[in-house]
């Protein structure tokens, strides 16, 4: 049975609960794992406090990255295995639960490299007697909460600059989808975190996680998940003044020039939509297209989502997996039911695969709207499924005015063959990241984080080392004599 990770040490939750973890493929139990509670939280903050007071914070920069390194290593020696638990657990294919790995090595290779290249730096004081200088300094207890569906991939964005900054962690992964993070722990204590610098809770995130959140102990709270968590934790870490970092949800658009090139825009379309059913942040669950080529890209692309192969993660035939849990098919059930009362028009999917051998699993086929407008509840929620809108526009102005009219601003696509136009329309999106003629690529080296309700700060590349930083100022005065600012009128 999964455990929870404390001190260096595997442990039952001081309750002794369990919580089953469910494969969406089939709707069976894959493993019961630990259940924590206030007790098991306090227990793992306390140890993090007390690593963070010993050697951990001091050990240099390159021994830390050192460490990363060999959790990279570590991560492709186990990537097969690792690849199928993520798959088994979140529903996404075998193939996506590879490029997971992957990018999660990437990850810890770039902090690694990163954790001794900025020590800080000189300030000129304009006085030959002071020398000035700001280092930068672990900020203390990190508590990092993830959701479920890019389990180990939203942990390590979190886990490599915290660890790479030399703070000491309490985790917790979502209820849901916690396996691929054990096993995350099982190779940072191989590489040789020290006992207490890295710890795991399990469990639910009213209990675990809000106790996490309102911790005295806990300095930062590093969070991705849903827009009304995000607002929750917010308020919740203000009693205790910690720094807050948020990655929340995303309305992306996908905005489709006339001039684009349409076979890989409707390509790019598809993926962007329905990779991993849509349970994506950046999901492009927003298409807006030019009148010109409304019709002609809508025929193209209702096709081939129609030919897109949904089935059982493991199966290397699948294209596209199960959605997590029968509560999120519920959820794009109602958005479907909504959207159809509200007019818009469905083009393909709504409905659940006829495939009896898909009847126990949590499946849902890719689902198109076209005649969309803005005030569509689809339109303005993320659904987090395989759910499509179409908008359509006229004038470049218009195509901005619609991808910017979302409370989100997570990310968003454009595609163009004129390269001029594509930079304006970068300009002026809303949005995080922007890509031009594609969809969905990140590097750990560039900022990956959200305008307005999308969240607060950045992961990834220096911001994200930054976010787990502190900068000091040392000042000093070589050569110090008394100032005589007071009592200079004399006794
Ligand atoms: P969620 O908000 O329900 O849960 C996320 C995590 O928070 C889980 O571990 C959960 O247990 C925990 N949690 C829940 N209530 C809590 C509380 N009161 N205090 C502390 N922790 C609590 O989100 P989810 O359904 O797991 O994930 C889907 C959401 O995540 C989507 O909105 C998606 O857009 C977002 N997401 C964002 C990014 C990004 O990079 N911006 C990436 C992935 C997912």
């Amino acid at each position: 049975m999964s455990q929870l990770f404390i001190n260096g040490t595997w442990t039952p939750a001081s309750t002794g609960r369990t919580r089953d973890v469910i494969d969406p493929s089939d709707g069976s139990v894959i493993v019961s794992v630990a259940e924590a509670d206030d007790t098991d939280v306090a227990r793992a903050v306390d140890a993090a406090a007390d690593a963070f007071a010993g050697p951990w914070r001091d050990t240099t920069a390159a021994r830390r990255g050192a460490v990363l390194d060999r959790v990279a290593e570590l991560l492709q020696r186990d990537k097969a295995r690792i690849a199928r638990l993520e798959s088994q657990d979140t529903g996404k294919t075998l193939r996506e639960g590879a490029i997971d790995v992957d990018d999660v090595t990437a990850v810890f290779r770039y902090y690694a490299d990163l954790a001794d290249k900025d020590p800080g730096r000189i300030v000129d004081t304009g006085d030959p007697g002071a020398l000035s200088k700001v280092v930068y300094e672990p900020v203390g207890v990190c508590a990092l909460i993830a959701p479920w569906n890019y389990p180990l991939l939203q942990m390590a964005w979190k886990i490599a600059p915290a660890l790479a900054a030399g703070n000491t962690l309490v985790a917790k992964p979502s209820e849901l989808t916690p396996l691929t993070t054990v096993v995350l722990f099982e190779l940072l204590a191989e590489a040789g975190v020290p006992a207490g610098v890295a710890n795991l809770v399990l469990g639910a995130g009213s209990s675990v996680g809000a106790a996490m959140v309102a911790s005295p102990r806990v300095h930062l709270v590093s969070f991705t998940g849903g827009l009304a968590t995000g607002r929750g934790i917010m308020a919740a870490a203000a009693a205790t003044v910690k720094k807050v970092a948020l990655e929340l949800g995303g309305k992306n658009p996908n905005v489709v020039c006339a001039d684009a090139d349409v076979d890989a825009a409707v390509d790019g379309a598809l993926n962007a939509a329905f990779v991993h059913s849509g349970q994506v942040c950046s999901a492009g669950s927003r298409l807006i297209l030019a009148d010109e080529i409304h019709d002609d890209f809508l025929d193209a692309l209702v096709e081939r989502a129609r030919a897109i192969r949904v089935g059982p993660g493991l199966d290397a035939a699948s294209e596209v997996g199960p959605l997590v849990s029968s509560a999120q098919r519920d959820k794009i059930e109602r958005y479907v039911a909504t959207a159809l009362d509200e007019g818009a028009r469905l083009l393909t999917g709504g409905a659940r695969p006829d495939d009896p051998a898909l009847a126990d699993g949590y499946y849902y086929l890719p689902t198109i709207f076209a005649d969309c407008r803005r005030d569509m509840t689809v339109v303005r929620e993320e659904t987090f499924g395989p759910i499509l809108t179409v908008e359509r526009f006229s004038t470049v102005d218009e195509a901005v005015e619609l991808a910017n009219d979302t409370e989100y601003g997570l990310a968003g696509g454009v595609w163009t063959r004129d390269a001029g136009l594509g930079e304006r329309l970068a300009a002026r999106l809303r949005h995080g990241t922007v890509w031009i003629n594609d969809f969905h690529p990140y590097l750990p080296q560039a900022e990956w984080g959200g305008f307005g309700h999308s969240g607060v700060g950045r992961e990834l590349g220096p911001s994200g080392l930054n976010e787990y930083r502190e900068a000091k100022h040392v000042y000093r005065n070589i050569d110090p004599r008394p100032s005589g600012w007071f009592g200079s009128h004399g006794p």
